[in-house]
């Protein structure tokens, strides 16, 4: 297992649709295990193969209940497909890959997801509050989406300006 780099916005390859999985093998359960891993050691409530550089339908959902230790539940997904969805909710969000931002997000407030887990078997995930929000947002991930792009176009812009200005200041030093 490995803890693998998490690509950065603006990095290009963040916008890059994901490939479907199509072989089932040890490499599939190997990169499961280090995107499981990445995500704890982040800490992170969700993950998506693309981050880590490897476009292919994959995400990680964090899935500790309250009595839980963090880290004990983590839902593994191969080619998850959103089936249905119901209602809207507004959650504050965060990435991985979008350092330092915070931002309320409007999405469906139930979902089911159809996806299959390392061996290739089909199952059906339904959820909503926190679960809900933490799917739609990996999903989107495999499309190339991020939460930035569903935030109002001014707050997007602040942030863009933030991040330059963070970066310049970082090479001047
Ligand atoms: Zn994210």
């Amino acid at each position: 297992m490995a803890i693998l780099p998490i690509l950065k916005y603006p990095d290009p390859r963040l916008r890059q649709i994901s490939k479907p999985v199509t072989a089932f093998d040890e490499e599939l359960a190997a990169l499961a295990l280090d995107l499981r891993e990445t995500m704890i050691n982040a800490p992170g409530s969700g993950l998506a193969a693309p981050q880590v550089d490897q476009p292919l339908r994959i995400i990680v959902v964090d899935d500790t209940g309250e009595d839980e230790a963090y880290g004990e539940k983590v839902l593994t997904l191969i080619n998850p497909k959103i089936v249905a969805a119901e209602g809207e909710q507004i959650y504050k969000e965060g990435c991985l890959s979008v350092v330092e931002l915070q931002s309320d997000v409007r999405r469906s407030a139930e979902v089911t997801v159809e996806a299959q887990d390392v061996s290739g078997q089909k199952f059906v995930v339904t959820a909503s509050g926190r679960k809900a929000v933490i799917l739609q947002h990996e999903i989107d991930h495999l499309d190339g989406v991020l939460f930035l792009d569903r935030i109002s176009r001014l707050k997007k812009e602040m942030y863009r300006k933030k991040l330059l200005k963070t970066q310049k200041m970082a090479k001047n030093t």
